[in-house]
């Protein structure tokens, strides 16, 4: 289900004007836009294991790391980086003039890292290969039950609540916050620490009506909170397929400043 990221740039202008103050992040991310749409993919399908993930152990085998070539995830970097200037954020002081090879060694290193989800240029970087290969990955993940992503071991950024097809119960997805993957996960349980007692989870809502159905779901066992889409509270129509999570994760930054006033923790910041 490969679309053009540009259909989200109206969206984001829509949601963006609930919250003025989020305006030049939200250019940034429209001009980050633009980069993904022009961006090639690489193929990163020969990085997944289908032996690990049979005995348990998620598909990413960074061995195999070593044997991709980023040609396409090179340029795109280019890109990024070059547009992390333009804006003045300060990751890009450490990345003036790098080579080719360089560049193609922090795509490597970085990945190779278990920390990969906190490399924000390298997700922004891989966003087109990790949309692509995705679109044409068919190994079925639902025997995972860990509240981490099935192929690269990232927490989740995000989680989508929405009616099983046909039936009147719902299921909640997790989104990874570093590949974008969706999987199935328990209803209710904390994805980082499986509290699934009721009474100890609690939500914090952003109360401008501009939500769209997102609240952000606190655990107070281990002080986190993800945030959520009830795809049942949203006016706008639109369902989960037609949602990109690494876009909501920034219309939805207002949640994130409150829960974060609020003592709690990200679980993509903090695990
Ligand atoms: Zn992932
Ligand atoms: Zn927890």
């Amino acid at each position: 289900m490969e679309r053009k990221f540009s259909s989200y740039k109206t969206y984001l202008d829509e949601r963006g004007q609930c919250y003025p103050s989020m305006g030049e992040m939200i250019g940034f991310y429209k001009d980050l836009i633009d980069i993904w749409d022009e961006s090639l993919p690489d193929d990163l399908l020969p990085l997944f294991s289908i032996e690990r993930f049979a005995i348990g152990s998620s598909l990413l085998d960074n061995k195999r790391i070593k044997e991709i070539e980023f040609k396409n995830a090179i340029d795109t970097a280019g890109k990024v980086l070059r547009l992390i200037e333009k804006y003045k954020r300060e990751e890009s002081v450490s990345f003036a003039g790098k080579s080719v090879k360089e560049i193609d060694e922090f795509i490597k290193v970085g990945l190779f890292s278990e920390e990969r989800f906190r490399n924000a240029i390298l997700k922004w970087t891989l966003k087109p290969s990790f949309s692509y290969t995705i679109g044409k990955f068919s190994v079925d993940t639902t025997s995972w039950k860990k509240g981490r992503c099935p192929l690269c071991e990232a927490p989740p950024g995000m989680a989508i609540v929405d009616a099983i097809h046909g039936e009147k119960s719902e299921q909640r997805h997790l989104s990874c916050c570093f590949c974008n993957y969706r999987w199935l996960f328990d209803r209710v349980a904390c994805p980082a620490c499986a509290n699934n007692r009721p009474e100890r989870f609690g939500f914090f809502a952003g109360g401008s009506g501009c939500e769209q159905g997102a609240r952000a779901i606190s655990c107070e066992e281990c002080k986190t909170y993800i945030k959520t889409v009830f795809i049942r509270y949203r006016d706008d129509g639109k369902v989960a397929a037609d949602l990109d999570m690494d876009i909501e994760d920034v219309v939805t930054i207002p949640l994130d400043i409150i829960a974060n006033q609020h003592g709690y923790k990200a679980l993509c910041l903090c695990q």
